[in-house]
């Protein structure tokens, strides 16, 4: 079983039902759906299709909405694509109107207006560079300073520079209503730039009622680096989207800006989740190189707790190889977590209070005893998602009677989530406990710890530990 979870992006080339049901099987456990593309009937026959298969196959796999945000792309080109040649001269125009090779339109209104004259444009995250180099009242004259391909509604970044989009429009509002109308269970806010902004989206959920829905900020641009501390404080998790943060500030700064991420959430207690380009040959080729298995084998040593596909997914000729890949690549590096040093590191930051010290005593034990399973019965989430910031070397699993709480810690480091009845007496949780690992045990033998909060009526409170031999 792997711990590190996997978020993969569903699109035409993974919508029908069995290639669903073959991903959820290769290792998904979340579907992404990206709002920048997708219409509100997809949206609907995914959340469709996901529910039946688990209700089939008994599994929790849960779903993400990726709200589009003030994202900036080209329009339309008459073959769906332009070829841009370095030292070639383009237009970008405000207005709609059908690109080529000399010419392509922007979505934002006030581009023009706001791009200065010897800015730096990226197209297709940063495939394609342009210099501008004069500007008339309605379009920039660039220079292609790096050439490349570009597609239909691909993106536009302007390097080191703020523009005044505003941060939720119509259509992001109507897709948060859709999300809670299809009860989804992550948020992902595209381009968000302060605290602020996060708040704005918690105060939609709110007044739609909804306090299930987790929120995730995605990090890519420097002004929500800047602003990760109070971000993460609202925040139930981070995407480091690699994609557009490396079309927004310089790509080399990536490695560093991740491994300040995910340790910043380890410090937290929230979800990190590295995306983009992790496995992108596999687009078109049945395997990955060796330096995207370093990729994807280094965030997990390195602590992340969900690794995520795009393209791989949505547009990839091998949409379920890549998943049976990546989840054999982090088993495999999972084995070289160094598990001490995370105990460690944890108990440091981690509260001296009942809860915390319960906490680390289960991982510690978990660890001397070898044992397979820590199970821990829980309302809300919260005894489990303390142990996975520990990051056991055993499966957590956690069993509730609240399908928003199984959805959720679906996304966190080692927790398997097992929807049970309710929780009844302590005596008959042990028993359940037992008999759910027993089942999930391959040896005949073996120890698993039992832990949580009693009576179970008090919420986010830790209590107990139980050793016990199957
Ligand atoms: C990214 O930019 O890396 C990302 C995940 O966002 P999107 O897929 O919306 O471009």
């Amino acid at each position: 079983m792997k711990k590190t979870k996997i978020i993969a992006t569903i699109g035409p080339a993974s919508k029908k039902e069995d290639i669903l049901e073959k991903m959820i099987l290769s290792g998904m456990d979340i579907a992404r759906i990206n709002m920048a593309h997708a219409t509100h009937d997809f949206c609907k026959d995914i959340v469709k299709k996901i529910n039946k298969i688990n209700e089939k196959l008994d599994t929790n796999v849960s779903i993400m909405l990726d709200l589009k945000g003030p994202d900036i792309t080209v329009g339309k080109f008459s073959k769906g694509k332009a070829f841009f040649h370095q030292g070639d001269k383009i237009r970008l125009y405000n207005q709609k109107m059908v690109g080529d090779n000399t010419k392509l339109s922007v979505s934002y209104e006030h581009f023009v207006e706001e791009v200065k004259i010897g800015s730096i444009i990226h197209l297709n995250d940063g495939l394609v560079e342009l210099e501008v180099l004069d500007k008339d009242y309605d379009n920039l004259l660039c220079e292609v300073k790096k050439e490349g391909e570009v597609f239909d509604n691909k993106s536009v970044n302007v390097l080191n520079t703020k523009l005044n989009i505003p941060f939720l429009s119509e259509k992001d509002k109507e897709d948060i209503r859709l999300a809670c109308k299809l009860n989804v269970d992550f948020l992902a806010l595209s381009f968000v730039s302060s605290y602020e902004d996060v708040i704005r989206i918690n105060d939609i959920l709110i007044e739609q009622d909804n306090d299930h829905i987790a929120i995730i900020p995605k990090i890519e641009n420097e002004q929500s680096f800047e602003d990760i501390d109070d971000i993460l404080k609202i925040s139930d998790g981070i995407m480091i989207a690699r994609g557009d943060l490396g079309a927004e500030i310089p790509m080399e700064r990536i490695p560093g800006i991740q491994k300040i991420i995910i340790n910043k959430c380890h410090t937290a207690g929230k979800v990190s989740i590295v995306a983009t380009e992790m496995m992108s040959t596999m687009e078109n080729a049945s395997r990955p190189t060796r330096a995207e298995v370093s990729d994807v084998a280094n965030a997990v040593i390195e602590g992340v707790d969900v690794v995520m596909l795009s393209g791989e997914t949505t547009i990839g000729k091998y949409p379920i190889d890549t998943l049976r890949a990546m989840s054999k690549i982090v088993e495999s590096a999972e084995q070289d977590i160094d598990y001490y040093d995370f105990l460690d590191k944890t108990m440091r930051t981690e509260k001296q209070d009942i809860t915390g010290s319960i906490a680390y005593s289960v991982v510690d034990c978990s660890s001397r005893l070898k044992c397979a399973f820590i199970v821990t019965p829980t309302i809300t989430g919260h005894t489990a998602k303390k142990i996975s910031r520990f990051h056991p070397k055993a499966i957590i699993i956690a069993l509730s009677p609240d399908i928003d709480t199984v959805k959720e810690l679906n996304m966190y480091y080692g927790i398997y989530p097992v929807l049970i009845d309710e929780l009844k007496s302590f005596d008959e949780i042990m028993i359940r406990s037992k008999e759910i690992a027993k089942k999930l045990l391959k040896e005949e033998k073996g120890k698993i710890i039992i832990t949580g909060g009693y009576p179970f009526s008090e919420v986010k409170h830790t209590n107990f530990m139980k050793i016990e031999e199957l």
